[in-house]
C-alpha cells in the first residue's frame, strides 16, 4: 500500500477545511505543502503579512534561524505567530522554525519565543552535520520514522508541560508543548507523511473546539 493511503485511512478526521500556511522565507516550503496535501488539508506559502491569522495552522521551515527570525521580524510575521499561537491554533517548528519557537537559544537573544524548551543551533558536531536515521516516534505509531537532519539544532532542556517526541542518543529531537510542535530535524524531506497527519489532528481539534464555542456547546 502507499505510504499515503496508509495514513489517509488511520487518520480519523476530515482535513479537507483545514488551511495550513508555511512560512515562505526560505526552506523546503514546496515540499511541506506537498506533505500537507498528501494527508488531505489545503496548504499554500504565506509570503505577505495579513495571511497568519486566518489559518488553522503554521508551518515554519528549516533553513537560516537568523535570516527566518530577521525577515519575520522585518515583514510582521512574528506578531501574527504570537497571536495565532495564542489563540490555541498550532505551529509546527522544523529544525531552524524549533529554533524560532524556543524560549532560549544557548549564546543568543530567543527570537519569538514562545515553547518552553532551550535549543542549542548546530549542536550534532561536525562529524554529524547532515545524517539521517531511524527514530522512534511512538505518537506516529510503531513503524520507524525517518529523521533527516540537517546542521539540526539540539533541544539541551525542556519545561514543565514539554511533552517528549522523540529521543536520538540522549537526546531530544522532537516535542509538543499544548498547540507547539517541534522537531530537530526534516520530516518534510520524506515521503512519509504521519507528523503532518498528527500536525492536523492538533488542527482540527482546535477548530471543533472554536466551533463549538461559536454555536454555544459546552467543550469541556
Ligand atoms: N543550522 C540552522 C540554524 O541554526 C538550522 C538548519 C536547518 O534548518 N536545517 O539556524
Amino acid at each position: 500500500m502507499p505510504q499515503d493511503a496508509e495514513n489517509k485511512i488511520t487518520a480519523s478526521g476530515f482535513y479537507g477545511d483545514l488551511k495550513i500556511g508555511v512560512l515562505a522565507i526560505q526552506g523546503a516550503v514546496s515540499e511541506h505543502i506537498d506533505a500537507i496535501e498528501n494527508c488531505g488539508a489545503r496548504a499554500f506559502p504565506i509570503r505577505n503579512a495579513g495571511l497568519i491569522p486566518e489559518l488553522d495552522g503554521l508551518i515554519i521551515p528549516g533553513g537560516e534561524s537568523t535570516t527566518i527570525g530577521r525577515l519575520s521580524r522585518k515583514y510582521g510575521y512574528l506578531n501574527e505567530i504570537r497571536s495565532l499561537a495564542a489563540a490555541g491554533k498550532p505551529v509546527l517548528g522544523t529544525c531552524a522554525g524549533l529554533i524560532l519557537l524556543a524560549r532560549e537559544v544557548e549564546e543568543q537573544e530567543p527570537i519569538l519565543p514562545l515553547m518552553s524548551i532551550k535549543t542549542r543551533r548546530n549542536a550534532f558536531g561536525r562529524q554529524r552535520e547532515s545524517f539521517e536515521t531511524d527514530l522512534s516516534i511512538p505518537v506516529l505509531g510503531e513503524k520507524p520514522f525517518c529523521g533527516v537532519f540537517i546542521r539540526a539544532p539540539q533541544i539541551t532542556s525542556i519545561g514543565e508541560g514539554v511533552e517528549v517526541l522523540s529521543i536520538l542518543d540522549e537526546v531530544v529531537v522532537a516535542a509538543r508543548e499544548k498547540n507547539l510542535l517541534v522537531t530537530a530535524f526534516h520530516p518534510e524531506l520524506t515521503d512519509d507523511t504521519r507528523l503532518h497527519c498528527y500536525f492536523l489532528e492538533m488542527a482540527l481539534e482546535v477548530k471543533h473546539k472554536i466551533f463549538n464555542v461559536k454555536i454555544g456547546q459546552n467543550v469541556e
